[in-house]
């Protein structure tokens, strides 16, 4: 969670089952029933998500009709108007996606997307980023993940589309968004005891430097040192050693290591080096 909060540009994050769960969470956050969500008119918030938006927020939508999956200043000012009635009516979220599922995966340049989160946050608009696909944005426009995701309030992130991962989401925001969303994570029933596990394959090792019996592993994101971690495997009676690089260790299989050890050791090292933790 830590990890995906920086990649994100936000202070914290969440791991949930579906980027659609995060969706829902992130629209509940931000409004109240009755509310109004602004987003573009092919949007997933919008389609694809079943009527969520009204099923668990309370939520009316105004959709924008896009162009490519993107609109401007003045469409999002024309759709969050004031009601001219005398009932307090209003737009306060506006949901953007990047890239664009329905579009066929277009991206938002940096600029465009700034224009539009900052003219929302002018009108009291909370921001929120659909990035299921994030990371393609980031990779085919050459922006850091976390330049697309800071703008907003919050952020989504799948980890089991392009990124591959048997399942997972993420959702990042402000330390005291991720509180409340915590909440929402119960109430969806999206709150996992065996979240490590699924949660550890977001932080896959990296399988095109495994190609023949070596296998590295690197620590420094658990917020060990190679020794601690080395101390710990031993105690779960995993024997494992160091390498050049300093936080990374190496498991080495040959001919005495059986299958049977193998599984035992993928059950024992991320209980020993703390990976494995409750939701
Ligand atoms: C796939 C997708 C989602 C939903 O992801 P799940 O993890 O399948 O719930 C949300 N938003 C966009 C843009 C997507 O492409």
């Amino acid at each position: 969670q830590e990890r995906a909060a920086a990649l994100l540009g936000q202070e914290a994050a969440l791991f949930v089952p579906t980027a659609t769960m995060a969706n829902q969470i992130a629209l509940k956050l931000h409004t109240r029933p009755g509310d109004v969500l602004v987003a573009e008119r092919h949007a997933h918030v919008v389609i694809y998500e079943y009527g969520g938006a009204a099923a668990h927020a309370g939520l009316m939508i105004e959709p924008i009709d896009g162009r490519a999956g993107r609109f401007g200043v003045a469409e999002l000012e024309a759709a969050s108007a004031p009601s001219s009635k005398i009932a307090d009516q209003r737009a306060t979220l506006v949901a953007l996606e990047n890239t664009h599922n329905s579009s066929g995966g277009r991206c938002w340049p940096l600029t465009e997307l700034r224009a539009v989160t900052d003219a929302a946050r002018e009108r009291g608009l909370a921001t929120h980023l659909d990035g299921a696909r994030l990371l393609n944005a980031a990779v085919a426009t050459g922006v850091a993940p976390a330049e697309i995701g800071g703008p907003f309030d919050t952020v989504t992130l799948c980890l089991s589309k392009g990124l591959g991962c048997p399942l997972g989401a993420v959702l990042a925001g402000s330390e005291e968004l991720m509180v409340a969303a915590r909440r929402g994570k119960h109430l969806f029933g999206g709150a996992m005891r065996q979240a490590g596990i699924v949660a550890a394959a977001g932080l896959a090792i990296d399988l095109e430097a495994i190609e023949t019996n070596f296998v590295q592993i690197d620590v420094e994101p658990y917020g060990l040192t190679r020794w601690d971690a080395l101390a710990r495997l031993k105690e779960h009676g995993v024997g494992m050693s160091a390498t050049v690089h300093p936080t990374k260790l190496r498991a080495v299989t040959h001919l005495d290591v059986t299958d049977e050890d193998i599984e035992r050791a993928i059950e024992l090292v991320p209980r020993a080096l703390g990976v494995l933790v409750e939701a």
